[in-house]
């Protein structure tokens, strides 16, 4: 089954061709970061006028990466949400447009399920049930995956996701946007155990995440320096604030398996790439006897194979989206 996929969400135009959910034929990605870099954070209206300017090229690369047309293919996959409204109408009204024009079945899917699905790709051995930890721009769930697109959230952030985290904080000691990766690269200089910033423990949910307390105590120190005269040191800082995040990423998600008995662990989204997380999350999934599937960075920020080989399984299991299918902006993971 071949499908061809395409993810507009946020500010990515993506297309990928992908073969029975995890062998990636082609994956172009065509970002916009640049663009958005001078206004430090996505533009919506910029995002959604620049992925109409590129989606068509993007897709027929894709194709021709591939080497196949738009008649090989079995289905059409698309993100239909979350994300931006104006961003995924570009995705989803070229799909339904392709979809109609070549008669071939379309197949909403969830952004997140694709950034889950993005770790069948490199893993043919990895099969559901598995924990996942989902931490990405906009989303930080500790989910159960008990099947292909079947999830049961655990725990989700009650305030800032964890990218979002990244960001302000990279903002705030000047490295600009995205944070994450500047972060991850400036940290790599400094003392994790520099500054003590705070684990934020939340009520009720022992699986839930907060971020917010951290980010603050993060401002703090920086506006207490400056009041101070006092120079930022910031790879320690940095370093300091990513161990802080890392921390409570790990020990939520070892403390979930252990419960809940899941000896398969998995983390997904843009911040899944952090190389903190991956290091600290493959120790304690040693020490605790776990397998670790993580994706390459490439899958880990948005792309279209991910949305590929979540299709495929949605494909398969007979979801077919009608020529109405909508942008949904806030679409919860597992809902339709
Ligand atoms: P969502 O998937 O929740 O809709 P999104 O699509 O904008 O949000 P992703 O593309 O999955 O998010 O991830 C982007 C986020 O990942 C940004 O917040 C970015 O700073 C963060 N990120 C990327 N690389 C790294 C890294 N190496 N370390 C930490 N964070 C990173
Ligand atoms: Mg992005
Ligand atoms: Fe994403």
């Amino acid at each position: 089954v071949y499908i061809l996929a395409i993810e507009s969400s946020c500010d990515e135009t993506a297309a990928a061709v992908v073969k029975n959910g995890r062998e990636v034929l082609s994956n172009v990605i065509s970002s916009q970061i640049a663009l958005h870099t001078l206004y430090g954070g996505v533009v919506p209206e910029i995002a959604s006028r620049k992925h109409i300017e590129k989606i068509n090229q993007v897709i027929e690369a894709a194709l021709l990466e591939a080497g196949m047309s738009l008649k090989d293919m079995d289905a059409i996959g698309v993100t239909y949400g979350p994300g931006l409204v104006g961003a995924l109408l570009v995705g989803v009204a070229e799909a339904k447009a392709l979809a109609y024009g070549a008669k071939k079945p379309l197949v909403g899917v969830h952004h997140i399920e694709g950034h889950i699905s993005a770790n069948f790709i490199e893993h043919p051995d990895l099969l559901p049930p598995f924990l996942c930890l989902i931490v990405s721009g906009g989303h930080t769930h500790l989910v159960i995956v008990k099947d292909y697109g079947e999830f049961e959230i655990l725990g989700r952030t009650r305030d800032d996701a964890a990218g979002e985290a990244f960001d302000k904080v990279a903002r705030a000691v000047g490295l600009g946007y995205p944070g994450g990766p500047k972060i991850d690269k400036a940290a790599k200089e400094g003392n994790p155990n520099a500054i003590k910033f705070p684990r934020a423990k939340v009520d009720g949910n022992i699986y839930d995440f907060s971020f917010s307390g951290l980010k603050s105590a993060v401002l703090n120190h920086i506006n207490h320096a400056n009041m101070m005269g006092e120079e930022i040191h910031v790879p320690d800082l940095t370093a300091s604030f990513q161990n802080a995040v890392v921390d409570v990423l790990v020990s939520h998600t070892i403390e979930a398996a252990k419960e809940h008995g899941f000896q398969k662990i998995a983390i997904a989204g843009g911040v899944a790439s952090n190389s903190a997380l991956r290091e600290e999350m493959k120790k304690a999934c040693n020490k605790a006897g776990f397998t670790f599937y993580y994706p390459s960075p490439i899958y880990c920020t948005d792309n279209a194979a991910m949305i590929g080989a979540a299709a495929y399984y949605e494909y398969i299991n007979g979801a077919r989206a009608g020529l109405d299918l909508n942008a949904i902006p806030n679409l919860k993971l597992g809902e339709r």
